[in-house]
């Protein structure tokens, strides 16, 4: 059989880039800092023939604020995310999570936008190509069976983006533009819990920003259990806020195909919120720490976290 074709794009605008990814329907990806998605195509769990390439439309690149909402663009490096006021004294913890991000070369290379994008993973999905031939394909890369839990019905492929727990507790929500033109979600809305198809966006969506309220004040704390402190992915990561009202809002990475995500209205309910997250993650032994253990740390991490915020 003839191979197809791959193509690599520069797009000069977003309307350019949508038209681009148009053409191509199933078959393409955006390309950010690629730090996800060319390490996907080397390894074989992608292979998408086309990258649309995104970096050099510079509205995308910037950061904006009016009286209500600071608006970052997609293509805001993860390290460059320290550098801007705004961020640094009403979202601390933001370049918390995203310095908890890779390694510091990464971060230099690496976008919000890819990071809150970036693919679930799995120890019997990320690894090379002849391993997982060798040990047989699982649901996620067009295999019949989660090798992880023995069944054949779901992926559990985790979530893994560091700073969409964060941003989550912080209310953001994304403007993205498709063929159709312009819509706002809230965070947590895009994400499926299907690990195989992670996310409802459209197939040509593209994040135009992401925007936090500049109208309401937040405490934050942010945790992430990982065996490296220098570059592993997360192995749970957790964040709790409490904005000016008091309201609560708890987000949970790395232990289920979606963030976990439980809200309430006032820091008494500690115990029934700590509740609520660890009964709704799907924890699962697909992580080099084991599914027990990173259960008990969901509850470690959130009476650390909320006893932090109990302080302040
Ligand atoms: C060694 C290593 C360690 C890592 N450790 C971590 C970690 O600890 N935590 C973590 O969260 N991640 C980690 N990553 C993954 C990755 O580096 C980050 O998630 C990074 O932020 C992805 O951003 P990027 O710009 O490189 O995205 P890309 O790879 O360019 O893109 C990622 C996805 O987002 C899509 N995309 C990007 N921008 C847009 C847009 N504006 N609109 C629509 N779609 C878009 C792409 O099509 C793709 O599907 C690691 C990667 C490596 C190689």
């Amino acid at each position: 059989m003839m191979k197809k074709e791959k193509t690599y794009y520069k797009a000069q605008s977003v309307k350019d880039a949508i038209a681009k990814a148009a053409e191509h329907a199933n078959d393409f990806r955006y390309l950010a800092g690629g730090t996800d998605v060319i390490v996907n195509q080397f390894q074989g769990n992608e292979d998408k023939n086309c990258l649309i390439d995104i970096t050099g439309i510079e509205e995308l690149e910037q950061i904006k604020s009016d009286e209500k909402k600071l608006k970052i663009g997609p293509l805001v490096k993860l390290d460059d995310l320290k550098e801007n006021d705004i961020i640094r004294k009403k979202f601390p913890a933001l370049i918390e999570a995203a310095h908890a991000v890779a390694t510091p070369m990464l971060r230099k290379t690496a976008t919000i936008g890819g990071n809150i994008l970036c693919e679930n993973r799995c120890i019997f999905y990320n690894q090379s190509a002849w391993w997982r031939e060798a040990a047989g394909h699982c649901l996620k890369c067009n295999g019949d069976i989660c090798i992880a839990t023995g069944g054949k019905k779901a992926c559990f492929s985790k979530f893994m983006s560091d700073t969409a727990p964060v941003l989550i507790c912080y209310d953001a929500q994304i403007e993205v533009l498709d063929i159709n033109g312009l819509q706002v979600f809230r965070l947590e809305d895009i994400y499926t819990g299907d690990g195989i198809n992670p996310r409802s966006l459209s197939k040509t969506a593209l994040i135009r920003s992401i925007m936090l309220p500049l109208d309401n004040t937040y405490q934050s704390v942010f945790k992430k259990l990982r065996p490296r402190e220098s570059a592993d992915f997360s192995s749970l990561t957790t964040a709790v806020s409490k904005n000016e009202q008091g309201r609560i809002k708890i987000a949970l990475g790395g232990v289920d195909p979606k963030p976990v995500v439980a809200e309430g209205d006032s820091i008494a309910l500690r115990d029934e919120l700590i509740l609520k997250v660890f009964k709704k993650s799907r924890v699962i032994d697909n992580d080099y720490y084991s599914r027990l253990y990173r259960r008990d740390m969901i509850r470690v991490f959130l009476e650390q976290s909320f006893d932090v915020l109990a302080a302040t």
